[in-house]
């Protein structure tokens, strides 16, 4: 929760980057104008995880990554970049949700459209429930290498489906995971399925959406590629 002490709100939040304008690359907004609120730290460690120096310190310096930052620090380089989504990322976000609120209250009284991606394994708080306007839960499957004690909560899962306004986004490499996908989002109740690639290279991410589109679309399911992958393959920061 936000300290305020003469105006200023003293809240710190643990930030690896805060960077845009650049597009939305992934899910139901892919390809719209947005600015990134990248959060610091993970209470999982997927092999294939393509943020992995927000959290795998066996790799990266912490001191070097991350920075702790006042919203008020925050929100004035996002008011510099003024896009009309703001996406909160990770890492995991809602390890640091208590401290979030106080930002996305600004950032809704600024009229920007607020999306948070989350791994579902963590109960969002009812402060932070009715500031989002969009959760991008991505559940994790088996080929994240995590347990399934780990990546597996569906109460979580349904409770983020009760807000009416979660989507369902699994990170797949070939087809044979789709039964698996469709299993964890029918268990959490996400009804709106999206299926995207794993791949951190424009050949890769090609490849497999393509491998991928027509079995998707047998399921009935939304199809998305990493529009990000494929303009600036994994340079950090846009
Ligand atoms: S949940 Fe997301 S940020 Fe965390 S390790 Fe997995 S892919 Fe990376």
């Amino acid at each position: 929760m936000g300290i305020v002490t003469d105006g200023v709100d003293t809240a710190e939040l643990v930030i690896s980057e805060v960077f845009g304008p650049t597009f939305q690359g992934e899910g139901p907004s892919a390809g719209r104008l947005a600015m990134f609120v990248r959060l610091g730290r993970c209470n999982l460690d997927c092999s294939w995880c393509d943020t992995a120096y927000t959290w795998d310190w066996t790799r990266y310096d912490p001191d070097a990554e991350l920075h702790r930052r006042t919203v008020d620090d925050v929100l004035a380089q996002l008011l510099a970049i003024d896009a009309p989504l703001l996406v909160i990322t990770g890492g995991e976000p809602l390890l640091q949700q208590s401290r979030l609120v106080s930002l996305l209250e600004q950032s809704k009284a600024r009229g920007w459209r607020i999306e948070i991606e989350t791994n579902g394994t963590l109960m969002p708080e009812p402060a932070l429930v009715e500031l989002v306007d969009q959760w991008n839960v991505s559940p994790k499957l088996g080929n994240s290498g995590v347990t399934l004690a780990r990546r597996w909560r569906p109460d979580v899962l349904r409770a983020l489906a009760d807000t009416g306004r979660a989507i369902a986004k699994f990170v797949v490499v070939s087809t044979s995971e789709l039964d698996e996908a469709a299993a964890i989002a029918e268990a959490g109740h996400l009804g709106e399925v999206w299926i995207m690639p794993e791949g951190t290279d424009a050949a890769t991410v090609a490849r497999r959406v393509a491998c991928l589109g027509p079995a998707v679309l047998e399921r009935g399911w939304n199809l998305s590629t990493r529009l990000h992958v494929l303009l600036w393959g994994d340079r950090r920061g846009v």
